[in-house]
């Protein structure tokens, strides 16, 4: 089962097990950091339990059970109608839905909901999926509503409940139901995985860029991440020679440009991992062990231009950016106080 989702080996056996016991529970927790694929298994298990052509608990992945069950729209912020959240989404399968929050909470409507279609019997199939997608934001009236459902489980429905902080869910919701912990995926399988969909070269970097999350890796724009990365690696290259401040003033104004606000953000967190892979690197590191593995030539350069206690004043400087940031000072004034310190100016 679940051939085709990366790592998380343990909870497909687990969940094999289940299947093949013909013990699958009637609400099952799936506990672990954003971006695992938590989601991904849920729609997994019921493609498998639903699938006609199902074997060995594999759904077959082409018939239209499984073309039309993952195909769930929950509606965008730009067009978020609260009511449109009172109730479960329906996936193009009339026997998979799925609770989600409208903005900090799932409502209880939608639990009501939920509730209702789980004690219907199944339209097509045997049995009736839904997912409670980030169950942690329940607000209490939504998270004692599930609670009564979960005391008496409807036969023929399984409820999965997502999330990454389960610390945060009702003790009685948790201990009815079966927990499976996914952990973050090794960076190996995600290149696997992901050389499906990328040239080869691209899925070592996004599975590097990860934090060992799929949803992540998936996600990342590698084109605007590059130019981004370009760009910082100009910033260091210029902090690490002689006379380079004039060329960083000139970078901090560009950064500054209102129309490259969104990136700000983006570019200081790619400069910080620079900084960091250079300070690997000085330590002897291998250009395979660092993140920017691709551009470890370079980084190498300005490693052995510079002094130790220079980078490690440079991790300091960001991380006081970060913190001038978080308390909204003004972003030029920050960014060219950054630039001016690397610059040893
Ligand atoms: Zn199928």
């Amino acid at each position: 089962m679940f051939s085709r989702l990366a790592g998380n080996s343990d909870v497909k056996d687990a969940l094999r097990r289940m299947m093949a016991a013909d013990r699958l529970p009637g609400a099952l927790l799936f506990s672990g950091p954003d971006g695992v694929g938590k989601r991904q298994f849920a729609l997994e298990l019921a493609k498998a339990s639903l699938c006609p052509k199902a074997k060995d608990f594999e759904a077959c992945d082409v018939c239209p059970v499984c073309q039309r069950i993952p195909r769930i729209e929950i509606p965008t912020d730009d067009d978020k109608n609260k009511d449109n959240f009172k109730r479960v989404f329906s996936s193009e399968h009339p026997d998979v839905g799925m609770a989600h929050r409208y903005k900090r909470f799932i409502l209880v409507d939608a639990i009501r909901h939920l509730e209702a279609e789980a004690n219907f019997r199944p339209y097509e199939g045997e049995k009736r999926f839904f997912i409670v997608d980030e169950a942690d934001h329940m607000n209490d009236a939504a998270a004692n509503a599930l609670l009564k459902t979960l005391e008496e489980p409807p036969a023929t429905s399984h409820i999965i409940l997502l999330t990454a902080m389960p610390g945060a869910l009702l003790p009685t919701i948790r201990s009815r139901c079966q927990t499976l912990r996914f952990a973050p995926v090794a960076r190996e399988e995600i290149e696997q995985y992901l050389k499906a969909s990328h040239s080869h070269e691209d899925a070592r970097l996004a599975a590097r860029l990860s934090r060992g999350s799929i949803g992540r890796a998936v996600s990342l724009d590698l084109e605007v991440f590059r130019r981004q990365r370009e760009a910082m690696l100009h910033v260091l290259q210029s902090a690490a020679l002689r006379g380079g401040l004039a060329n960083l003033l000139r970078l901090a104004e560009a950064l500054n440009d209102p129309k490259q606000k969104d990136e700000f953000e983006a570019q200081t967190e790619i400069l910080q991992m620079l900084i960091s892979d250079t300070l690997h690197l000085k330590m002897r590191a291998r250009a395979a062990e660092v993140v920017n593995e691709d551009v470890a030539d370079d980084l190498m350069r300005i490693a052995e231009a510079v002094s130790t206690a220079r980078i490690e004043s440079w991790v300091n400087e960001i991380e006081l950016l970060n913190e001038r940031l978080a308390v909204n000072i003004n972003r030029k004034i920050a960014a060219d106080r950054l630039f001016v310190q690397m610059a040893g100016a």
